[in-house]
């Protein structure tokens, strides 16, 4: 027997409650894992709360991330003992996902843990991280580099913006952070940003060419705050988007991308290709260390996951939620 999170629907609302389920509740699939870590995300939060209508079957186990060891395994390639680390694919929305101490799932969605790396490690960085280096690649696969010029960073209080300030910097840039939260201002300095302007610059409506600020953009926010990046950006330069922190739209105009010869590029973590996601994990292996994710994370227990999905929605949760699975090899703070 192990535990997970259950989400079930009474009435059209979602419960969530922590459950024991057996070996033979797990959905079909070619490997077992034995969790040992998973992330508390944004779009996890809704799931448990209900809040917006992620969960597309229940009932359904939540955990869009989850790291561990696998159990057992007919998936060529995977060995019983390998340390893997699955992201998106949709886990956790249609396929039941890592709030659980163990899963089963396609070994083709896991990856292996590059061997410097833990899982506390892998589910501190997670899918926010993940997202955050694809930017990073990204912009270099357009061929934009420090010497053009800063980058700028949007939402860099949040998850995929301060992976995005530590990694950029960490790759040699000069950072130009953007956030709503001067009392964060210090965190995003000592993650490697050499200045944050404040998020009211750039979140209103701007004229559709600006002055030409920043070689490249990392953006989580989307909306006037995207089409303003687009319209600062250097000739030539790149512009990654990754989400919609302030909103859906892009009230923009094709000026930067015909003028300015501006590139816009669409981010997305969640069926990215295994190439691309294998290169993204071993370059943020070898850029974490010093006091980039003590500053983040914070550690729950699977239990402590339920009341903290509520918390982080009403915005009261600062960095990263790590949750530690019973016999994960540090002790989950309970809620
Ligand atoms: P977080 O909640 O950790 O951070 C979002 C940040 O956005 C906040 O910290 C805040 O930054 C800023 N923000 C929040 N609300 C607003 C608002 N109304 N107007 C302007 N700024 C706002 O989320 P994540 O970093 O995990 O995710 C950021 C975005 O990226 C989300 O839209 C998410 O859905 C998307 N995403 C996309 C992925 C992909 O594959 N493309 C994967 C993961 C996430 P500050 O405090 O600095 O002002």
């Amino acid at each position: 027997m192990f535990k997970a999170i259950w989400l079930d629907q009474a009435d059209g609302k979602t419960r969530a409650s922590v459950r024991q389920l057996s070996e033979a509740d797990l959905p079909a699939g070619d490997t077992t894992v034995r969790i040992e870590y998973s992330t508390l995300n944004y779009k996890d939060a809704l799931a448990i709360t209900g809040r917006s209508p992620v969960v597309r079957k229940f009932p359904m186990v939540p955990g869009i991330d989850c790291a561990g060891t696998v159990e057992a395994t007919s998936f060529p390639g995977l060995q019983v003992g390998d340390k893997v680390v699955l992201t998106g694919w949709g886990h956790g929305e249609l396929h039941w996902g890592g709030m659980a101490e163990k899963a089963r799932v396609s070994g083709e969605r896991l990856l292996k843990l590059p061997a410097e790396m833990s899982a506390r490690q892998a589910m501190a960085v997670g899918t926010a991280g993940l997202t955050a280096m694809l930017a990073v690649l990204a912009i270099e696969r357009h061929g934009s580099r420090p010497e053009n010029g800063d980058v700028l960073v949007t939402g860099a209080g949040g998850g995929v913006g301060g992976f995005a300030v530590a990694f950029m910097s960490r790759s040699g840039w000069r950072v130009q952070a953007s956030s709503g939260r001067p009392m964060e201002t210090e965190r995003i300095k000592r993650l490697g940003a050499s200045e944050v302007l404040p998020r009211s610059e750039l979140g209103s409506q701007g004229k559709s060419l600006q002055k030409e600020r920043w070689a490249a953009v990392v953006d989580s926010l989307g909306s006037h705050t995207l089409a303003n990046a687009c319209a600062g950006t250097r000739y030539g330069g790149i512009v990654a988007a990754c989400g919609l922190a302030q909103g859906m739209d892009f009230p923009s105009s094709v000026a930067p991308f015909i003028l300015r010869g501006v590139h816009l590029a669409g981010i997305d973590s969640v069926y990215a290709s295994n190439e691309l996601r294998a290169a993204a994990w071993a370059r943020i292996a070898a850029q974490l260390g010093g006091p980039m994710l003590d500053d983040l994370v914070q550690e729950i227990s699977l239990e402590g996951a339920v009341p903290s999905s509520a918390e982080l929605i009403g915005g009261g949760i600062k960095g990263r939620l790590v949750v530690a699975m019973a016999g994960s090899e540090t002790q989950a703070r309970d809620n």
